[in-house]
């Protein structure tokens, strides 16, 4: 079932993904070698619940924390923890925020100080993939137009999109359908239609896309070793064209 929003609720989802990026701003300021992912879990949280919402992840099928923060081969779903940040690391942070009854939904990848030119390459596609895709989310379009922008410009780099892991509509519920893969054939899929809101999330490896979940229940990792990264941001199909509702400005 395909939930189109009202401009309306759209405006309050461009409020959720508002402070999303408060937090993704902040924590990419205070990001540095030697701070416990724990740390930064703990200043979203404050920002989220300061700002009137609600970390979305946490207790989320038991998920214990409000960001998922996803380290160099890990892809996703990482538990923040005592573990300390080092220089070249690569780190995803994924938040989710619920305001007024609607979900937001953002993540990104970021370089911690000085990382390998493999590293810098990588996150260099995966946020053009992010770009490409959102170019895509026309009216009229079709769903998976977007789904093989993402494959071609991955592939085309020598890297690979993740399999087990997709976007996904978004509103009141956090994951709502239709499902969006990072792979696909143009032409094909649904129409996109004014009011249609999906969290886009490139997923790419820099070797297979075979993840695995480690045995904490959660953190999925390249089963290869290779590193990972993930963009993602929460996008309305609007007459006028893409709305990023989680732009930074
Ligand atoms: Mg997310
Ligand atoms: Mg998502």
């Amino acid at each position: 079932m395909i939930y189109l929003k009202s401009p309306e609720e759209i405006e309050v989802m461009r409020q959720a993904n508002r402070i999303a990026v408060r937090v993704m701003q902040t924590l990419k300021e205070k990001m540095t070698p030697g701070t416990a992912t724990q740390e930064l879990d703990r200043l979203a949280e404050e920002i989220i619940t300061r700002a009137g919402g609600k970390p979305a992840f946490k207790g989320y099928r038991g998920f214990p924390a409000a960001l998922c923060i996803s380290i160099n081969e890990e892809l996703v779903h990482g538990i923040p923890s005592q573990r300390k940040l080092k220089e070249g690391d690569i780190v995803s942070i994924d938040c989710g925020v619920l305001y007024r009854g609607f979900y937001g939904d953002h993540a990104w990848t970021f370089p911690l100080g000085e990382v390998s030119e493999g590293a810098k390459r990588i996150l260099a596609v995966g946020a053009k993939a992010l770009e490409l895709g959102i170019q895509k989310m026309r009216a009229g379009a079709r769903l998976y137009d977007i789904s093989a922008v993402v494959q071609g410009l991955v592939e085309k780099a020598g890297f690979s999109v993740v399999r087990d892991f997709v976007g996904h509509g978004i509103g009141k519920d956090l994951h709502e359908d239709p499902q969006l893969p990072n792979f696909g054939e143009a032409g094909t899929g649904m129409r996109l239609k004014p009011g249609l809101v999906l969290a886009f999330e490139p997923m790419v490896c820099e070797g297979d896309y075979a993840v695995k979940t480690l045995s904490d229940g959660w953190t999925v990792v390249t089963q290869d070793g290779g590193l990972a990264v993930h963009f993602e941001h929460s996008v309305a199909v609007t007459a006028e064209g893409p709305d990023v509702l989680s732009r930074w400005d």
